[in-house]
Parts: structure tokens; C-alpha cells; sequence
């Protein structure tokens, strides 16, 4: 199997970054796994230069390691990409969307908070009644998005509608894709691939089977499981080499979606928190042992916060005991469990 860390270079990296990057490299280095690094630098409005070569001084400090001397980078792919949206296209399930944001906000029912709008369908309801009008937009150069397609929506789900898929953490999951995933923005109305296409087209590519991420893609991994069949469906043919197998016949993946980690004030961390991310500890003498044992501990990969290098975590590594504990965690400067260095940051 293959694990990979896929950063997203909009910032130095926090602990929630870290917390996540330590599940991902143990679920692959306690079996034994490949591990490989994608830099995910698709949304270049969000990338920060140089965020990337700290990311990878910041796994290093850690000591996450992986395998590819020189990591995948999505804005060297486009070709990829294009081809990959040549493959949706054989497939059938490819329609352009003149919608603005606030057209589909209008029409959308609320979203689960995860923000996620399933697409109320106006311009596949276009494309359908009014093929014309769509071709006359389209040779006009009207703004548009490209939209998958998902299943036709019968009376009920059935198998064909349904996406399902066992959780290491959160258990056997069931989205109905028409209902709760809706058809989804493949390439924006900038040009630029959308994140849902291009994580499942560099999995593929790069032969990646194990999945660790955030909780708020769970419903993403249901998309990303359409997409990735369409892909096929339509000829898709993965690049990865040193995985011949795979080649031939992908395998499917397993997924392990953790609990999210919020700030003291009960928000997500994000990357503007400068005083949790990895330049301001460093900065401030917190060893790589501190951050990892706390993390560890987040991940219930051992029962208390103490420091601990990443590699003595790896012999019986298990998902077990986070399953059956995955609330989000909230960082609390007074619980006991708070240590020093970390209630003087929150
Ligand atoms: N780049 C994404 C992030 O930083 C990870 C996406 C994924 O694992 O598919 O959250």
C-alpha cells in the first residue's frame, strides 16, 4: 500500500497540520507502506511562496519522513488534469455551469458545516431543455464553471446512487450522491482545476491506496469515489510506475478521517494562528518530541501527552482506540493534559 501527506502551502504548518501528517505517516510506516509527498499548490490564489520548502524542513524537524526525493507538485499537472477531464468527458459526465456563488447559495437548502452546497442542478436542467441556448452561451465565451455529474436521482437510492465506504475511525459511511453530494465543480470558472478532480487524479497517479485526512472530507470522499469510477469508466490510465500493478488495476483506497482539533475559543485551527504554528514553537525551543507526543496523544496513539519520537510510535500502531474515541478535541489551556509549552501558545 501507499500513504501520502498532501500539505496545502497556504501557511507554515500547526499542530492541527502536524497531528494530521503523524496519522498519515503512521497508518503507512507501521505496515510496513510507501509513503509519498504531494504539495498542494492547485489554488495558487492561497499558496504563500516558500511555504512548501518550510513544510518540509517542519517534517523533517519531526522526523516524518517519505519517500520521493523530489515531491509531487499539482501546479506542474495541468496536463494531467486535462487529460483526466478528457476522460470525464468519454465518460459522459461533464456539463458546463454559467451559475454564480450567490445563484447557488440562493437555491441551496443549508449546508451540514462542512461546506458543502449540493448544487440545486439549474444548469443540467439547461443543458437538458435547452441544448441550444447552452451552445449559444458557450460560443458567446459566457463565464463557466465544468461540473460532474452525479447519478440520476431515482425514487429511492439504490446501489448505483450510493456511495459507501468503511471508515478506519468513523465507521461504515453511506452518502446518497444526488441528495447529498450534488454534482460537483471539476474545473472552475478561473481555469483552474478543482481540488475534488485533481486529489483523486494524483492518488491514482501516484498509486496512493491509504488515505488519512480531516473529518470535514468525509462527504468529500464520497465525491471523490464517483469521480475516481467515472475516471476509470472513461479510460482513465494512471502514470505511476513503480507501482505496475496498480496500473492495471487501481486498487481502491482505505480512509481514516480524524476528529478535527479547535482552538481554545472552540474554532479550527487555521493557519493565521501563528502562535501554534511550527515557526513560533520552534522559535521558541519546543522539541519535535513535545509536539509529537501531544499529537500522538490527540491521535490516541498513546495514552498520555508525553513527549516521544515518531518512530517509537510505530511498533503496534492501531486505529482502534481513536475509534472508539473521536469527538473533535478542543486545545484547553487549563486541562491538565495542556502542557506547558502549549497553554503559554493557546
Ligand atoms: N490538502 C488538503 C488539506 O490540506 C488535504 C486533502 C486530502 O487529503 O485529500 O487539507
Amino acid at each position: 500500500m501507499t500513504g501520502r501527506f498532501a500539505p496545502t502551502p497556504s501557511g507554515r504548518m500547526h499542530i492541527g497540520n502536524v497531528y494530521a501528517m503523524l496519522g498519515a505517516w503512521l497508518s503507512a510506516r507501521a505496515r510496513g507502506e510507501r509513503m509519498l509527498l504531494r504539495i498542494e499548490d492547485v489554488d495558487k490564489p492561497r499558496v504563500i511562496a516558500g511555504a512548501d520548502r518550510l513544510m518540509m524542513d517542519d517534517l523533517h524537524w519531526l522526523g516524518l519522513d517519505w519517500d520521493n526525493a523530489e515531491p509531487m507538485f499539482q501546479s506542474r499537472r495541468t496536463e494531467r488534469y486535462e487529460y483526466a477531464l478528457e476522460c470525464l468527458r468519454s465518460a459522459g459526465v461533464v456539463y458546463p455551469c454559467f451559475c454564480s456563488r450567490a445563484d447557488i447559495r440562493a437555491a441551496s437548502a443549508p449546508n451540514e458545516g462542512d461546506g458543502f452546497m449540493v448544487y440545486p442542478g439549474t444548469c443540467r436542467r439547461l443543458l437538458r431543455d435547452h441544448p441550444d441556448e447552452v451552445r449559444e452561451r458557450l460560443a458567446h465565451g459566457d463565464r463557466h464553471s465544468l461540473r460532474i455529474a452525479m447519478p440520476e436521482a431515482g425514487e429511492e437510492a439504490d446501489e448505483e446512487t450510493v456511495a459507501r465506504f468503511d471508515d478506519c475511525v468513523y465507521g461504515p459511511q453511506r452518502y446518497d450522491l444526488p441528495r447529498e453530494v450534488g454534482d460537483s465543480v471539476i474545473r472552475r470558472a478561473d481555469g483552474l482545476f478543482g481540488y475534488q478532480l485533481v486529489v483523486v487524479v494524483d492518488d491514482l497517479d501516484m498509486g496512493v491506496d491509504d488515505i488519512v485526512r480531516g473529518r470535514d472530507l468525509l462527504r468529500s470522499t464520497a465525491l471523490q469515489m464517483w469521480i475516481r469510477r467515472c475516471l476509470l469508466a472513461g479510460g482513465f490510465e494512471p502514470e505511476c510506475d513503480d507501482a505496475p500493478a496498480h496500473r492495471q488495476s487501481p486498487i481502491s483506497p482505505t480512509y481514516a478521517h480524524l476528529p478535527l482539533i479547535d482552538n481554545a475559543a472552540g474554532r479550527r485551527l487555521a493557519k493565521r494562528e501563528r502562535s501554534l504554528d511550527l515557526g513560533a514553537l520552534r522559535a521558541r525551543g519546543v522539541t519535535p518530541e513535545q509536539i509529537i507526543g501531544y499529537c500522538a496523544w490527540l491521535l490516541r496513539a498513546k495514552p498520555t501527552p508525553e513527549p516521544c519520537r515518531a518512530d517509537e510510535l510505530l511498533d503496534g500502531f492501531s486505529w482502534a482506540p481513536l475509534r472508539a474515541d473521536h469527538p473533535d478535541r478542543a486545545l484547553d489551556p487549563v486541562a491538565p493534559t495542556t502542557p506547558d509549552w502549549l497553554a503559554s501558545a493557546l
